[in-house]
């Protein structure tokens, strides 16, 4: 058992072992090409945004450490998901509420890489924007609004509290 490698014995053309699994349903590849094309196929990329992670980590009280929001999420979302993925890259720290949750997740997320369904003109002041979805994807980006990256994130966070004022979006200690 124990000769040299022996690499020619691989038959040519004969496939090898595919190297790329769908983690969706399982499915192999043995040419990036195709395993990207049939993600992007089968399954569309799909960005968690900031109303997915509230949706995660709804019903839990603040203040929290990262590690206790990713272990509260971990009981309400698949440990494989883009959400839980989305928590687990989170800064290190402590969260004082979700607008602090909200201002992790865009700068972990970082510049240039926006998810398409949130992007809101930062400079339009519409009249429509979230009134319905409560505290979601709307009033995050109208928390960040405007905001240019990078920033620290002590400026994330008091960027976004300044905003949360303004857009009125209810702070445990703002009564
Ligand atoms: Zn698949």
């Amino acid at each position: 058992m124990s000769t040299s490698p022996d690499v020619s014995h691989q038959r040519a053309g004969e496939p090898s072992r595919p190297r790329y699994v769908c983690p969706y349903d399982g499915e192999a590849f043995d040419q990036k090409s195709r395993f990207e094309r049939h993600m992007a196929s089968a399954h569309p990329p799909r960005a968690p945004c900031a109303a997915d992670i509230e949706k995660a980590l709804a019903g839990i009280e603040f203040p929290k450490s990262k590690r206790e929001l990713v272990e509260y999420a971990a009981q309400r979302v698949p440990a494989d998901s883009d959400v839980m993925r989305a928590i687990r890259s989170l800064p290190d720290g402590t969260y004082r509420d979700a607008a602090e949750v909200a201002v992790g997740f865009g700068q972990a997320r970082g510049p240039g890489d926006g998810a398409p369904a949130e992007r809101e003109p930062p400079s339009v002041r519409g009249g429509h924007a979230a009134a319905t979805e409560g505290v979601s994807a709307a009033a995050v980006a109208k928390i960040l609004g405007g905001i240019d990256f990078p920033k620290t994130k002590s400026e994330l966070v008091d960027h976004a509290r300044h905003r949360q004022e303004s857009v009125g979006w209810a702070s445990p200690r703002s009564r």
